[in-house]
């Protein structure tokens, strides 16, 4: 049987209950993968490890958090023993370990195993969620059939406030990488000159898509006169693009008309998030002077071909594309 890195690291989590240490180490790991940042820290993450493990609802990426992750995938044992399920491990553990006595008041001593004294510690976590044993057994007072571990891991980690906009970057159909950019907008982590000022990194805050702008989240992709042309082209068959004066108008305005499921709100939240994508892809160009689309219309018809493109991979995308190309 063979086994990748990653089916190694979901093997040990499901087991054990993983150092500190480690879990710091696979977090670095994964950052360096999401945005290439040095493990040695010369390049900082644009956002917090905590943040991107967030679900996606409360604003995050919906990368499991590990420390708890791990946790959850642990009391499955302490559970199965409180269950008195069948396998050999509970079987030698009940024989050998507990000995007829209360599982919740045993005491580790100086023989026990690690892996033993790690699941009597999750005891702690699973005293306010568990009551009962064997068959009358329940976790915050529902019968599982299975154990299971999103259930857990959703009832121990500490939740944040819901947000809005998620379901306007995430809700299908979505390009990763269109929102993934779009969600470094949306928390303001994008590199726009008014941080890099606010750094000491720059002192030209001059917006490189219009004459007289200066550069924020706000003016690029509310204020900023190209911005509102794409905007405003792209999107013509399905809404009057309104004049935002700020980023937060703007995005509640998308969210009240394109999270829903409908056809419209589906197709506007994509061309959307395609349109807010092209826009940093431009201004990043002009910035770095590779190379430069002249004006709105023309990234307009790059939002479009690729739309077209994405569109064609299934008949219901073609048939919202069919509304917008006509
Ligand atoms: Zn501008």
């Amino acid at each position: 049987m063979e086994m990748d890195g990653s089916s190694v690291f979901q093997y040990w989590m499901a087991v054990f209950l993983l150092p500190m240490r480690v879990l710091k180490s696979i977090e670095e790991v994964c950052n360096k993968f999401l945005w290439g940042v040095g493990v040695n820290g010369r390049k900082r993450a644009p956002v917090s490890w905590s943040r991107v493990a967030m679900p996606k609802m409360e604003g995050g990426l919906g990368i499991r958090d590990f420390k708890t992750w791990n946790k959850a995938c642990v009391l499955r044992h302490l559970w199965n023993l409180l269950a008195k399920a069948g396998s050999l491990w509970v079987a030698w553990i009940q024989k050998y370990r507990i000995k007829g006595n209360d599982l919740w008041g045993i005491a580790a001593n100086s023989v026990s195993s690690w892996v033993w004294k790690k699941v009597l510690k999750c005891r702690e976590v699973a005293h306010a969620h568990v009551n009962g044993t064997g068959s009358s057994l329940t976790w915050d007072g529902k019968k599982l059939v299975k154990y299971s571990v999103k259930t857990v891991w959703n009832s121990i980690r500490i939740p944040s406030s819901s947000v809005d906009w998620f379901s306007v970057l995430w809700g299908k159909p979505f390009i990763m990488k269109h929102s993934l950019l779009v969600w470094l907008v949306v928390l303001d982590r994008i590199t726009t000159k008014d941080h890099l000022a606010s750094w000491g990194l720059t002192d030209v805050n001059s917006c490189v898509l219009c004459p007289g702008g200066l550069e924020s989240r706000d003016h690029l992709f509310s204020l900023c006169s190209f911005s509102k042309a794409v905007f405003q082209v792209v999107l013509k068959k399905i809404c009057r693009w309104p004049d935002f004066t700020d980023w937060s108008s703007h995005l509640r305005w998308v969210v009240q008309r394109w999270s829903g499921t409908t056809s419209p709100a589906k197709i506007g939240r994509l061309l959307w998030v395609m349109c807010c994508a092209y826009i940093w892809r431009e201004r990043c160009t002009r910035v770095y002077g590779v190379k430069r689309i002249s004006d709105p219309s023309q990234l307009s018809v790059a939002v479009m071909q690729e739309f077209e493109i994405y569109a064609s991979s299934t008949i219901e995308l073609q048939k919202m594309a069919s509304v917008v190309m006509s």
